[in-house]
């Protein structure tokens, strides 16, 4: 059964507001600026409340149990980040306010600047992208000025491991650049037989995920960054999965040149529809001069008597701005507030629970389950989402089976060098009897699997809508709110 609309629980004459007296003269309107065809719903406040805290009730979310979609890092959201982002000194700034009011502004972001570049190893860090893969096109740009500034014309080349999120290769051709795939071997790491024959005079560089997606901490990840500086390209480190390597590793330590960060991933800043993202990059000194503006640095240091003045400053040789004003400031409030909360030896722990989570799970379900790059994982693994002696199921069954349980699916089909992936990352802030619960669940479809088959075939049993036409709902997106039935046809 779906919802109704609130074009039908509309009813004429039964508004939801109510205007005060008037304390002006009143004047008509000009003509032409009275629209007769604005055709809103008629709805008393109740109504409005119940209908969207029913929809609120079809929704899944972090608040409500394990989210263990891969390569998301849908951990729980801190509360006290909510906290610190209204407090009414950060929450009520305008953005065209003179530096000098908001200097507490910028040294939160100087600072937090400061910690993501210490926590990843790089020279200095721009807050401003959006997202992950807002991130991911400013670092390709930001190689691409690089190039350019050597007079270096030739590099229109870059490498992808064919396991990447496809942000990567998106970013890649939309900067102009061919994109060049690289296998991955037996083991799941980059195939470097393969990469030592694509290196040359036209690489430009090569995007690495690492932990990649399978959940494997690259063994070839020395060798592969070797390759590719020593032929003249650089490295751009997809830093969707640094979860794992918190107060561990420092990606700029083994090489990496630049680096997006996703704050809504690994910093807890809300993630999917309660957003905006955030996707700081990192860089390393070569490339500081290319970063996007504006940057906040110390334009006058302090003394005993004075604190430091913070401007705003735009890089020499930068690739110009990539976001209005200074990106999504509530999220470094939170990303600030979060790692504040951790300091170094929780950050480390952070990474060492996630791992430990993902290694548990995985150990739980290998007997049920075909694990394809049976290693020691990071912070999530791949499994396969099929049998041969259930031929009739495949992933997706599997995952629309787990809602019946009340359990959120994990990623299907990604990476897409795994049949039917199912690709599981539990993040540190499950606690063991949540693990086991979600195990439980996973190892009861895939009995059922076997003995049920139509089950699964037919599933979800409970939700509003069965299932959707995936590719009409891609194809044929209808983001207007309502549209009557007459006209729908
Ligand atoms: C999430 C993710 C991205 C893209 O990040 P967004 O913030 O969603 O734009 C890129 N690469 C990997 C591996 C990811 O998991």
């Amino acid at each position: 059964m779906t919802e109704p609309t609130l074009y039908e629980l509309s009813s004429q004459g039964r508004p939801g507001f109510r205007f005060p007296q008037p304390d002006v003269p009143l004047t008509p309107l000009p003509e032409g600026f009275l629209r007769k065809d604005l055709n809103f719903p008629e709805v008393a406040e109740v109504d409005v409340i119940r209908h969207f805290t029913r929809l609120s009730r079809l929704n899944y979310s972090i608040d409500q149990g394990i989210y263990p979609l891969g390569s998301c890092t849908m951990k729980y959201n801190p509360r006290i980040n909510e906290a610190a982002a209204r407090l009414p000194g950060f929450a009520h700034l305008h953005p065209l306010q003179p530096v000098e009011t908001v200097q507490g502004a910028l040294e939160l972001m100087y600072e937090l600047q400061s910690w993501l570049a210490e926590i990843a190893g790089f020279a200095a860090v721009s807050l401003q992208p959006a997202a992950g893969a807002h991130g991911e096109l400013t670092g390709i740009l930001i190689m691409r000025a690089y190039h350019q500034s050597r007079g270096d014309s030739a590099r229109t080349r870059v490498l992808i491991p064919d396991s990447a999120h496809g942000t990567n290769p998106a970013t890649s051709a939309m900067s102009g650049f061919q994109v060049v795939n690289v296998p991955t071997d037996a083991a799941g790491n980059i195939d470097l037989a393969v990469l030592r024959t694509l290196c040359d005079a036209t690489t430009a560089g090569i995007m690495i995920t690492n932990p990649n997606t399978l959940g494997l901490f690259d063994q070839n990840l020395l060798d592969a960054i070797a390759l590719v500086h020593q032929a003249g390209g650089l490295v751009y480190g997809d830093g969707a999965n640094l979860n794992a390597l918190l107060g561990v590793a420092r990606p700029g330590d083994l090489g990496i040149d630049v680096m997006h960060f996703n704050l809504h991933k690994t910093f807890s800043t809300p993630h999917g529809g309660g957003g905006p993202g955030s996707g700081p990059v990192g860089v390393a000194k070569h490339l500081v001069d290319f970063l996007p503006g504006p940057i906040v640095e110390i334009v006058e240091e302090g003394d005993e008597d004075m604190p430091p003045l913070f401007g705003l400053v735009q890089p020499k040789k930068s690739i110009g701005r990539v976001k209005t004003f200074f990106g999504h400031f509530g999220m470094f409030v939170r990303a600030y507030t979060y790692i504040s909360m951790h300091g170094p030896e929780g950050l480390r722990a952070v990474a060492e629970n996630a791992v430990l989570n993902a290694n548990y799970l995985l150990a739980r379900l290998r007997s049920a389950y075909k694990v394809p790059y049976d290693r020691t994982c990071m912070h999530e693994f791949v499994l396969e989402g099929r049998w041969e002696d259930a031929p009739e199921v495949i992933a997706l069954d599997i995952s629309k089976r787990l809602m019946d349980y009340g359990v959120h699916p994990p990623t299907n089909y990604f990476p897409l060098i795994v049949h039917d992936a199912l690709m599981i990352e539990p993040t540190e802030t499950e606690s063991l009897q949540s693990l086991d619960a979600f195990a439980d669940v996973l190892l009861k479809v895939a009995d059922e699997a076997h003995q049920s088959p139509q089950l699964l075939k037919d599933a979800p049993h409970n939700t509003p809508i069965r299932r959707v036409d995936e590719v009409k709902a891609a194809r044929d997106l209808v983001l207007c709110c309502w549209v009557p039935e007459a006209e729908s046809n």
